[in-house]
């Protein structure tokens, strides 16, 4: 029934120890599902003590770019953990994303989404759906390196690491191990960025051998994100990268039922941070109709990561009886299924009164008092591979070249004429396509040109890619970027263009 282990209830009250929460609410309908999430907490946990934090539309309008105010990081630092409410990020040049920001910042490389089916009380085609997708959250084409190269052509730059891809699929595999989960699926588009992806796959499979006991596959992401909207029961748990994990995990969630069901939690080293899956919904803000399950089960999670499994349970079976009593938000009511449909404070009220009771047909959840923390590998302990042997081969100079009708064969003649003497001119792509020497004429040719030098006396060192960057210059031609070619340890390690 949910991502942790679902055993018997355990409602007995608990005396905890008193501990402070740092509380973004959030833009939108943050506020709302955050005073619906606390009044819960609050009754849950008597023990728990909320400090609010400036993140979000308030801080950008006090002139704080990042959208999060100095008293966010004191409180973050102090006590390592936050429950965020949706946040907007204003459109417009200059505001980052608070989200980003946070878990770039904060190295919350983990981004754990269960998104679980509530059959037959939440309308889903998929009964038994319960997957977990394990976000990479730091890198990918989230690292926010983009540039505008030439009039026609923009870039952003997608990092994977070794390290990266190491962290997040140890933490996948210790997650499932935890959680009794059997089964990871890995979902790339290895077949198509080989180094990138590649990388990504091949660390998934190095790491799969020694986790024997959980069942491991890859898929190509465009078939998998297909699967997950069809046939969700095919998966577990699914660990990816940042960017096809953004998208998988909203499609998991509204197959499950409701995008307004999922929570989630960002894990890191010395910080965790907890939040739904869903926005700010500004279609809905304000008028007491948004379901705060998401932002509640996140907080069930920060809880369970806090080691508070009594509150955690309770609350949780709680929310499960409140479904099961037909009790529901304007997302999820169906007259066939619901008896009542809620406002957001008065579901809250009715998950207030169910404290303490269990779900009768679904099965209730239990959260062992040695709650098996989200496990966290501290990146220190990441095995580093033998330094490889790394040879400066060459050299892709990037042009913004728009002469001469765009011709190739000029830019090519050009180009040989000023490449010796320590490189050859190998080829010249536009888009990734090879357009000279010999390209096909109905490529279609922007005004950016990728052209490849390799080295013709292995010796030169990078002066020489200097040098030939002031050849260029000379010869009234724009590089915008250069990328150089290497080889480690003999292989090459650079992407071979289309028709090389
Ligand atoms: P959204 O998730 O806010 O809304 C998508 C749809 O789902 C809307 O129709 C909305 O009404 C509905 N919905 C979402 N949450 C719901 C809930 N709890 N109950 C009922 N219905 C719910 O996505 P969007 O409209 O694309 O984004 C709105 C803003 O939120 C944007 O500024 C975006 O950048 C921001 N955003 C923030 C976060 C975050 O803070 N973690 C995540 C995603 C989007």
């Amino acid at each position: 029934m949910s991502a942790l282990p679902a055993v018997v209830a355990d409602t007995a009250p608990a005396r905890l120890p008193a501990r402070t929460i740092p509380v973004a609410a959030g833009d939108g309908i943050g506020p709302e599902i955050m005073d619906a999430t606390l009044s819960i907490l609050a009754a849950a946990d008597p023990a728990l003590r909320f400090h609010h934090i400036t993140v979000g539309l308030k801080a950008y309008e006090s002139g704080l770019p990042a959208g999060i105010g100095d008293d966010a990081w004191t409180a973050l630092d102090e006590h390592g953990l936050i429950l965020k409410g949706p946040v907007l990020t204003p459109t417009g040049e200059g505001y980052k994303s608070v989200n980003v920001t946070l878990r770039k910042t904060l190295g919350l490389y983990a981004n754990l989404r269960p998104c679980v089916a509530y059959h037959p009380y939440v309308h889903t085609r998929h009964r038994s759906m319960d997957v977990v997708v394990i976000r990479e959250n730091e890198e990918d084409t989230y690292a926010g390196i983009e540039h505008r190269q030439s009039e026609e052509v923009y870039q952003c730059l997608k990092l994977i690491t070794r390290p990266g891809c190491e962290r997040i699929v140890r933490y996948a595999f210790e997650y499932a191990r935890a959680h009794g989960r059997r089964k990871i699926t890995c979902m790339t588009k290895s077949n198509i960025m080989k180094l990138t992806d590649g990388l990504f796959q091949r660390v998934f499979e190095e790491i799969a051998r020694e986790y024997e006991d959980i069942e491991s596959d890859h898929m190509i992401i465009d078939i998998g994100a297909a699967r997950m909207a069809t046939r969700p029961t095919d998966f577990d748990v699914v660990v990816t990268a940042n960017l096809y994990g953004d998208i998988l995990s909203d499609i998991a969630a509204e197959v499950a039922g409701s995008i307004g069901l999922a929570g989630s939690a960002n894990i890191g080293e010395h910080c965790a941070m907890f939040e739904a899956v869903h926005g700010s919904a500004p279609d809905i803000a304000g008028r007491d109709i948004a379901n705060p399950t998401g932002l509640l089960l996140s907080a069930v999670m920060m809880l369970v990561h806090m080691g508070r499994s009594q509150p955690a349970a309770s609350i949780h079976n709680a929310l499960l009886r409140t479904l099961e009593d037909g009790l529901h938000t304007a997302d999820i009511y169906r007259s066939s299924v619901s008896r009542h449909k809620l406002g957001t404070r008065d579901f809250a009220a009715a998950v207030i009164d169910r404290l303490g009771t269990t779900p009768q047909i679904m099965a209730p959840v239990y959260y062992p008092e040695s709650a098996p923390a989200l496990p966290v590998r501290p990146l220190a302990s990441i095995t580093r591979p033998r330094p490889a042997e790394k040879r400066l081969v060459g050299v892709d100079v990037f042009l913004n070249w728009d002469e001469s009708g765009r011709n190739p064969a000029v830019l090519g003649q050009r180009l040989e004429a000023v490449a010796g003497p320590d490189f050859r001119l190998s080829l010249i792509t536009n888009r990734g396509v090879k357009v000279y020497p010999a390209g096909n004429r109905h490529t279609l040719c922007t005004d950016h040109w990728r052209c490849r030098f390799p080295m013709t006396d292995a010796d030169a060192g990078p002066g020489a890619i200097a040098a030939l960057l002031v050849r260029l210059a000379e010869a009234g031609l724009d590089a915008v970027k250069t990328e150089n070619l290497y080889e480690f340890n003999g292989v090459r390690a650079y992407s071979q263009a289309q028709g090389e």
